[in-house]
């Protein structure tokens, strides 16, 4: 993944539309490295800063579903203090009882329902 690629990525997934109810998040450094060459990016929610790291190990479409599991942590992990809903991105089948899960089908990262596997979107 390339540097451009790395902040399209990111930038794609902090405008997810269904992020609207966390109107503060904000990227900085998109696509800076850290020691080994890693790329990083510093997202800004709320004024607490999170970093973002690229796996460089992985085939491309893994890393965004890799990025795209990075930030729902940071976003479950932010929720409560933000008294936020803590289930993104939730699973509208199922009424938002669980987060969908970031995985890669037929060379594509994808949000998909951990209960059925079926795909819902792509990320
Ligand atoms: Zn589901």
């Amino acid at each position: 993944m390339d540097r451009q690629d790395f902040s399209d990525t990111i930038s794609r997934l902090l405008s997810d539309e269904s992020l609207e109810w966390f109107p503060r998040a904000s990227l900085t450094f998109p696509g800076d490295t850290v020691g080994d060459g890693q790329k990083v990016a510093v997202v800004d929610l709320d004024g607490q800063l999170f970093q973002l790291l690229e796996n460089p190990y992985l085939e491309p479409a893994w890393q965004v579903a890799d990025l795209a599991s990075q930030l729902q942590d940071v976003l479950v992990e932010m929720a409560p203090s933000l008294r936020l809903e803590s289930v993104w991105p939730a699973c509208v089948a199922h009424q938002h009882t669980h987060p969908l899960t970031a995985t890669v089908r037929d060379g594509r990262a994808v949000w998909e329902c951990p209960a059925t596997h079926e795909t819902v979107r792509p990320i």
